[in-house]
């Protein structure tokens, strides 16, 4: 069935489990805003470990509404007090305009996709800017969390600095 090899893998893992007893706090005080892109670990390229940091992803690693909320919580309740958004080269959403994104699912699906939004980045590096502005100017998070920026690189494995 669809999901039975996950099934399987999971029995292993809980078999060596070795995470009980973690509260869920983030335990090296990092909060991650990146893309859902399959390259990316978010807490391998970061040096974590479960338990370590609060990961929210979504495409292209924007900080929409969701991923305020997310931090918001973070900041307050979860130990969060640096928090890293990280958008990465060869990214789906900035590769593309969103009606040639649309054209591409209303081929594949048939049917019309425009009311679904997608939200892609025409500047990434713009795009950045602003999303780390939304969290260091959100009232509920402001001086409370050092806020840093950085463009994974998919092809080496490195963080690079916004400017
Ligand atoms: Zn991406």
């Amino acid at each position: 069935m669809a999901f039975d090899d996950l099934l399987e893998a999971n029995r292993a893992f809980a078999d060596a489990f070795s995470l009980k007893g973690f509260d869920g706090i983030a335990k090296a005080g990092v909060a991650v805003v990146t893309c859902m892109d399959s390259r990316i670990d978010p807490l391998g390229m970061l040096g974590l470990k479960p338990g370590d940091a609060k990961i929210f992803r979504n495409p292209g690693g924007r900080v929409n509404e969701p991923a305020l909320e997310a931090l918001v919580l973070a900041v307050h309740l979860l130990n969060v007090n640096r928090i890293v958004v990280i958008p990465h080269t060869k990214c789906a959403m900035a590769a593309q305009t969103e009606d040639e994104l649309h054209a591409k699912i209303n081929e594949l699906t048939g049917t019309d996709s425009t009311w679904q939004r997608f939200h892609v980045v025409d500047d990434q590096r713009k795009a950045l800017r602003t999303d780390l502005m939304k969290v260091r100017s959100h009232p509920l998070i402001g001086e409370r969390a050092e806020v840093g920026g950085f463009i994974y690189d998919v092809d080496t494995g490195l963080l690079n600095p916004l400017d």
